[in-house]
């Protein structure tokens, strides 16, 4: 079991007084915090062995590549990829869901076809094929939610035809808080003969992900999402489709020789990560793995799960507080969005940042989302390893103080 009160330790800036109170973080799905040994591991590449990776025959070059290329093999034994050339470093998960939009979109979408997502994507699973299916005069459809916010499988069955060539979907919503069975709709995907992106952002932190297990053709997630740096992320890719696709950036690092007027590519991953890569943030994701392997994501998930049935009946019962979502905690990631009767969330959040409570207010990425439900933003408390029951009460009283101040 997951002491969190004694983690919370390790994670220096949750140790500060915001507007009098003792900071209250639950703003985690839009970024995380970072422990002392991830600050550490940047500061110490940067003290000890900085210089550029790949090339140099000298030692710090030399110890700077082994350590990057030792993430990677970190990034590959967490999410169970067959093989370290399946992992692509990125910027993000936008930059991986962009570059599967672009190469394999490039190679493989045609006039016609079909691009199947859904309407809890956040907007860089949305974009990307928005602008592909412009591209290719490609046909974008959505698969629907049920009305307790869960991605309506049936109607899945139905969107997915033998003219789909994509089916993108999050693995789990930066706004419902549901987790969508992604094995079931690889299955389908493949029965057309087409391919299953899988946006991780909300999912490869929070929980175990086996990426063979899941089928997924692709996988994105973030860093900063995981405890670890921003400017670093993870595009993994089957070896078949990475072989067969273009990179999207072309430049130092990613040739194999370049003539005047040709050039060949280098070998996976490096054929897809043209210039100098951002070592520091790899480094960095290497230490932030080692963190989460040391506490053990099976654990993280049950914590989240344990707050989330701790604190969303609590939240339930405050009158005109209306949660999107499944009502039923067990259905629930740390993700909870709400909104209060009369108030705009913009106030809410501020008013709970005066009880030192960090929460986020707005459309989160995810405007289709909330076209969909027909509202204009929502509050949003997200939870992670490190928040206690504690930090639960603290969120339910601010909510109760900001109700009553506005009353
Ligand atoms: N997908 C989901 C579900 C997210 O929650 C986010 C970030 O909030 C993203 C994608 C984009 O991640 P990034 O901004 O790190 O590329």
């Amino acid at each position: 079991m997951i002491n969190a009160e004694h983690l919370r330790q390790e994670f220096p800036i949750l140790n500060q007084v915001i507007n009098d109170e003792s900071l209250v973080y639950l703003d985690n799905a839009a970024t995380t915090q970072k422990p002392e040994a991830v600050l550490q591991t940047i500061g110490s590449y940067y003290h000890e062995d900085n210089a550029n990776v790949h090339r140099g025959v000298h030692t710090l070059a030399e110890r700077a590549t082994e350590k990057y290329e030792d993430a990677r093999e970190k990034v590959r034994q967490l999410i169970n990829a067959k093989e370290a050339a399946e992992v692509l470093f990125t910027r993000g998960t936008t930059t991986g869901l962009n570059w599967v939009a672009q190469s394999f979109g490039d190679a493989f979408v045609q006039e016609g076809d079909e691009i199947v997502i859904s309407y809890m994507e956040h907007h860089s699973n949305v974009v990307p094929w928005q602008q592909l299916a412009k591209r290719k005069k490609a046909v974008l459809k959505y698969v629907p939610l049920t009305k307790d916010g869960f991605l309506d499988i049936t109607k899945a069955r139905q969107q997915v035809t033998d003219k789909t060539v994509i089916v993108a979907i999050t693995h789990a919503s930066n706004v419902l808080g549901v987790i969508n069975p992604i094995a079931e709709l690889a299955s389908l995907a493949h029965d057309h003969q087409a391919i299953m992106v899988v946006d991780g952002a909300q999912a490869a932190p929070h929980m175990p992900v086996d990426v063979q297990e899941l089928d997924a053709d692709f996988y994105a997630f973030s860093g900063h999402k995981m405890c670890g740096p921003t400017g670093i992320g993870v595009l993994y890719g089957k070896r078949n489709w990475l072989e067969q696709m273009e990179p999207v950036e072309f430049g130092g690092e990613m040739i194999d020789f370049v003539h005047p007027y040709e050039s060949t590519w280098t070998e996976l991953p490096w054929k897809f990560e043209a210039g100098t890569p951002n070592i520091a943030g790899g480094i960095g994701l290497g230490s932030a793995i080692d963190y989460l392997n040391k506490i053990g994501l099976t654990d993280i998930y049950r914590h989240e799960k344990e707050l989330v049935h701790y604190v969303l009946p609590q939240l339930q019962a405050i009158d005109g507080l209306t949660i999107y979502g499944p009502a039923d905690p067990h259905d629930h990631t740390g993700v909870i969005a709400f909104n209060l009767d009369g108030l705009h969330p913009h106030d809410v959040a501020t008013a709970l940042d005066m009880e030192g409570v960090a929460v986020r207010a707005g459309h989160h990425c995810a405007q289709p989302l909330l076209e969909y439900l027909d509202v204009i933003a929502t509050v949003r408390a997200s939870f992670y390893l490190y928040n206690t029951k504690e930090d639960a009460d603290r969120l339910v009283e601010a909510i109760k103080v900001t109700k009553e101040f506005f009353e």
